[in-house]
């Protein structure tokens, strides 16, 4: 089953995270179809906290949602040495976006990410590597979703990031 995945870090070597949880996935083989690029944004939630990296990645599997998200929880506790507050600063964070045109609510795991479509940390990357993936909910492309986030917190990538402050 294809999967899209959010993957977030705003402590410390915040890319070796990121790349961390990349590998950490492909070793419980799960496969990278495709990968955005990484972007630097601004925290939306909780405002007082470093700005985050954030990544989408395609990824196919033959896990269940529910059996993804255990092994992303696994993976998570793997990689955070102290539990992080709520929407608080972390090492990182792992969410399912989208599982096809499958729906998921239960208490543990709602697909799609219902707080998706109002996030740019997510929308951005999302439209990068697949802009007309429909929603299966709004009917909708990522690509015109993306520009009805509502949402006014800066995302840029990584490499512009750089780039700016080499010059
Ligand atoms: P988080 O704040 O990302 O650490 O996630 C907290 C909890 O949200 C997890 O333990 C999951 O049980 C739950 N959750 C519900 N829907 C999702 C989803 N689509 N992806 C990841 N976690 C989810």
């Amino acid at each position: 089953m294809r999967y899209y995945l959010s993957l977030g870090s705003n402590l410390g070597q915040r890319a070796r995270h990121l790349a961390q949880a990349r590998i950490l996935l492909q070793k419980a083989g799960v496969r990278i179809i495709k990968q955005s690029s990484v972007y630097e944004t601004e925290p939306v939630d909780y405002l007082d906290q470093p700005w985050f990296y954030n990544q989408v990645l395609e990824v196919e599997t033959h896990r269940s949602p529910i059996a993804l998200l255990d092994l992303i929880k696994g993976i998570e506790l793997k990689m955070k040495r102290r539990p992080s507050p709520d929407k608080g600063p972390r090492v990182i964070d792992i969410d399912i976006l989208l599982a096809e045109k499958t729906v998921v609510q239960t208490s543990r795991l709602v697909v799609p990410h219902p707080r998706m479509s109002f996030r740019n940390f997510v929308m951005v990357p999302l439209a990068e590597i697949a802009p007309d993936l429909v929603h299966p909910l709004f009917h909708l492309p990522v690509a015109e979703l993306a520009g009805m986030t509502g949402d006014s917190s800066r995302v840029r990538k990584v490499e512009e990031v750089q780039h700016l402050q080499a010059v």
